[in-house]
């Protein structure tokens, strides 16, 4: 006898709807929503790609289990243990805390184009303008979306419709599609390339200038990059100098912006806003959340005149930040006042600067905690302690290599499959792999965060044991 098809015993869905542990589903979601969900998991039962359940309960599980796939938020938070500090896809900078609070503070009504004083209106461009004079020495500044949006900007107010003096050494790719040709061209501005890829002389700009209609001089730091043997390269100071004999502005596209001395991070040198304000470029343009530590916006710092005509071009408007983003530079600007305070505050700079040994401590606690859940857990995952190197990311320092301690796991031919498991933990975990083995870097790892990475490794000990 065959045994009778389990599809013939699937309910309606206004059957299910009518069940307690459905309608209790309802109030979060609204009855159309959960009614289309209910709908879908018969749907997938009735076409074979889910097996019919015996029981209620199991009715009950499979619906709830859906609602919670299709409801969950598409932005959700991780851990990263990947060791890269400013990881672009896992959202460079981490927040300090005092940015976080003022983010919060600010989601409601503001005093975002409100004059509290007059009662008047007020400026948007007006908020982090204070801060970024006072830690880069410029006149003023505006604030706008991303670097991106700021070095865009400044081409499309000073050269739309006219040459812009770019080396060819500089014609960068920063990824995510910022691409030094085509960013120009996008500011309805014609590339006029000077020197060759590996030497760049004052007289190349000077040669192109006079050749005619370059309206600005664009110097691009090679952030992610870096080119090394038979190589020249013209000073910011250098074209400073041609710019004011031609009456030529100079546009300096920084990247990262570093709001400190290197060294203080133990970084390589790294070019600072505040030096090429000294150096007298024009404008400036630098990200806030590289190693300014703070949310995505992009600065554009510079000669009153020069931003002003920035602020005042259409464009702008289309760049603008929105309340929450100025409320989280102003609190990690704001904490720039004392470096010393910004190195222990800011999380980006605070990991940066971590020792290998307050690492490899951690990095054995997690260890022991997850021994303390079951005897052959950390034997499981064939776990050691391991020395490593972290990078900074985000497309900057891309030479430098800081010590760091990981939690290193014998994965062996699973080393995909147990990656998956850990960023199916609640919360993700984002390892690195290396053949292998899977390295859990401590240094992107917030100290707060050790438990849960504890757990996820106690979870995914127990699932391969
Ligand atoms: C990162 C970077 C950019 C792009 O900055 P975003 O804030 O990501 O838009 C542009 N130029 C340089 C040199 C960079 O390093």
């Amino acid at each position: 006898m065959v045994a009778p098809d389990p599809r013939r015993s699937i309910p309606g869905v206004d059957r299910l709807l009518e069940r307690p542990w459905c309608r209790d589903l309802i109030p979060a979601h609204g009855r159309n929503w959960i009614t289309g969900r209910v709908r879908a998991v018969l749907d997938e039962m009735r076409s074979g790609q889910r097996p019919v359940p015996d029981s209620d309960d199991g009715f009950a599980a499979l619906v709830r289990a859906e609602v919670a796939r299709a409801s969950a938020p598409s932005l959700k938070r991780v851990v990263n243990a990947t060791g890269v500090v400013l990881h672009t896809n896992l959202g460079r900078a981490p927040l300090a805390a005092e940015a976080r609070r003022a983010m919060t503070a600010a989601a409601g009504y503001g005093n975002v184009e409100f004059d509290l004083d007059t009662g008047e209106r007020g400026s948007r461009y007006d908020h982090c303008v204070e801060l970024v004079r006072e830690i880069t020495g410029a006149d003023d500044a505006v604030v706008v979306n991303n670097n991106a949006g700021a070095v865009a900007l400044a081409l499309t107010t000073f050269a739309a419709g006219r040459g812009v003096a770019v080396s060819h050494g500089e014609l960068v790719e920063i990824g995510g599609g910022f691409r030094i040709p085509e960013v120009v061209e996008a500011a309805g501005a014609r590339l006029v390339t000077v020197g060759t890829t590996n030497r760049t002389r004052p007289a190349d700009y000077a040669r192109a200038i006079e050749r005619g209609d370059v309206a600005a001089i664009l110097k691009v730091h090679r952030s992610n990059f870096s080119i090394s043997g038979f190589t020249e390269e013209t000073e910011l100071a250098e074209l400073v100098e041609l710019g004011v004999a031609h009456g030529v502005p100079v546009i300096h596209d920084l990247g990262s912006g570093l709001l400190m001395d290197s060294a203080a991070l133990g970084l390589p040198y790294e070019p600072t806003p505040a030096e090429s304000i000294a150096a007298g470029a024009d404008l400036v343009a630098f990200s806030g959340d590289k190693l300014v530590g703070g949310p995505q916006a992009g600065v554009l710092a510079g000669t009153g005149k020069c931003v002003a005509r920035a602020r005042g071009h259409p464009l702008c408007r289309a760049l603008r930040s929105d309340k929450v983003t100025l409320a989280g530079l102003e609190a990690t600007l704001s904490l720039y006042r004392d470096p010393e305070r910004a190195r222990e505050r800011i999380p980006a700079l605070r990991m940066i600067g971590t020792p290998r040994g307050r690492l490899e401590r951690r990095a054995e606690a997690v260890l022991a905690a997850v021994g303390s859940r079951g005897a052959g857990l950390r034997r499981a995952l064939r776990a050691e302690v391991v020395a490593t190197d972290s990078l900074v990311g985000g497309g900057t320092f891309p030479d430098a290599r800081i010590p760091s301690a990981a939690i290193s796991l014998g994965a062996g031919d699973e080393a995909g499959e147990w990656l998956a498991r850990l960023r199916a933990h609640k919360p993700p975990v984002v390892a690195r792999r290396r053949r292998g083995r899977l390295f859990l870097d401590l240094r992107t790892i917030a100290p707060e965060e050790d438990s849960v990475v504890a757990a996820a490794l106690a979870a995914l000990a127990a699932s391969v044991s």
